[in-house]
C-alpha cells in the first residue's frame, strides 16, 4: 500500500534548514542548491519520494535482501522530513521511519543530520536562548579513493577514526563521519579494453569544538577545511549541513553497487561522537563541554 503526504507545513526551525541543506541542496541541480521558497521544498520532497521509489526497485531487483524483509514496506512510505504532513490513510495506520539511513535520505536527514545539529546546538547553547561558550567550530572533508576491493574502504574506516581525531588535541568534542559511495565510472572509449576494476568513494568528515586560540591544521590541499568562531543557530546550521551531506551516489549510483554497500557493511560503525558531542546527559554538566582525556605520553 502506498501512502500518500500531503504537507501542511514547512518547519522553517534551523534544525530542518540543517536536513534540508544536507538531504535537499545536494540533490538539486547546479546552481539551485540555494532554493528556499516553501513550494520549492515541497517540490523538492515529492520528487526526492519519486526517485526513492524508484532507487528501492532497482535495488530489489539487484537482489537487495533488506527489500525482501518487512522493512520494505515501511522504506516505500519512509515520511518526509522537516515538514508537518497528513496522509492518505486513516489515523490508526501507524507510519514508522524505515531507519535505513545509509541509503534511505529521509532517515538520513532524521537519523544523520538532525541528531548532530542537536549535538552541535545543545554544546554552544545548553538549552538556553543565547550561546553560553565561545568556542570555535573546525570541520573537514576529504574524499579517498579505493579500487576494486570494498572491504578496503570498510578496513580503512576502522583504522581511520582515531587518527582523525589527533588533529584536534585538547578538543571538547568532535564528531567523524565516513559513507561510502560507488564511484562515477568514466565510460571506455577504447573498444576490446578491459573495463577497470570499479572504484570507491569514502567522503570523510571531522568535527571539532575547540578553544578559540587553537592554531589550524595543517591538511592537505585536497582536503577542505572550514573554521568558524562561536556560530549562532544559523551558522551551526550550515556547519551541519555541510558536514551531513547526503552521499547522493547511493540514490543516483548504479544499484548493484550500492546494494554491495549495504550488504557488505557488516558491523563497520560510520560515525562517531566524542568529548562534548558525545552524550547529550554529559553535556549538562557546568562549564564548556569536557573533551577526551588527555594521552600521557
Ligand atoms: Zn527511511
Amino acid at each position: 500500500m502506498e501512502i500518500n503526504y500531503t504537507i501542511t507545513k514547512v518547519h522553517s526551525s534551523y534544525r530542518a534548514k540543517a536536513q534540508r541543506y544536507a538531504v535537499l541542496a545536494p540533490l538539486r541541480a547546479k546552481g539551485e542548491s540555494g532554493k528556499t521558497r516553501v513550494a520549492d521544498i515541497k517540490a523538492d520532497l515529492a520528487t526526492l519520494r519519486t526517485h526513492w521509489h524508484a532507487r528501492l526497485k532497482s535495488l530489489q531487483s539487484a537482489g537487495w535482501t533488506r527489500s525482501e524483509s518487512f522493512k520494505w514496506g515501511y522504506a516505500f512510505n519512509c515520511p518526509p522530513f522537516g515538514v508537518d504532513s497528513q496522509t492518505s490513510v486513516a489515523l490508526e495506520t501507524r507510519v514508522i521511519p524505515c531507519g535505513l539511513h545509509l541509503v534511505c535520505p529521509f532517515c538520513w536527514a532524521r537519523l544523520v543530520v538532525g541528531p548532530a545539529y542537536d549535538r552541535l546546538t545543545f554544546a554552544f547553547y545548553r538549552g538556553e536562548a543565547t550561546p553560553q561558550f565561545r568556542m570555535d567550530v573546525i570541520d573537514l572533508a576529504r574524499s579517498i579513493k579505493v579500487d576494486g576491493d570494498l572491504q578496503e574502504a570498510f578496513a580503512y574506516i576502522r583504522s581511520y577514526r582515531s587518527i582523525a581525531l589527533g588533529l584536534f588535541p585538547g578538543n571538547y568534542g568532535a564528531y567523524v563521519l565516513h559513507t561510502v559511495e560507488p564511484q562515477r565510472q568514466p565510460p571506455s572509449k577504447k573498444r576490446g579494453k578491459k573495463p577497470k576494476p570499479p572504484t570507491w568513494i569514502i567522503r570523510e568528515r571531522v568535527l571539532a569544538l575547540v578553544d578559540t586560540d587553537f592554531p589550524m591544521p595543517t591538511v592537505k590541499p585536497t582536503t577542505t577545511i572550514h573554521r568558524t568562531s562561536s556560530p549562532k543557530k544559523a551558522l551551526l546550521a550550515a556547519i551541519v549541513g555541510r558536514v551531513c551531506g547526503y552521499p547522493t551516489r547511493m540514490l543516483r549510483g548504479p544499484a548493484d553497487r550500492v546494494v554491495r554497500v549495504l550488504s557488505d557493511r557488516e558491523s563497520v560503525k560510520l560515525s562517531a561522537y566524542y568529548g562534548g558531542l558525545r552524550n547529550l546527559a554529559a553535556q549538562t554538566r557546568k562549564g564548556p563541554p569536557k573533551g577526551p582525556p588527555a594521552t600521557t605520553p
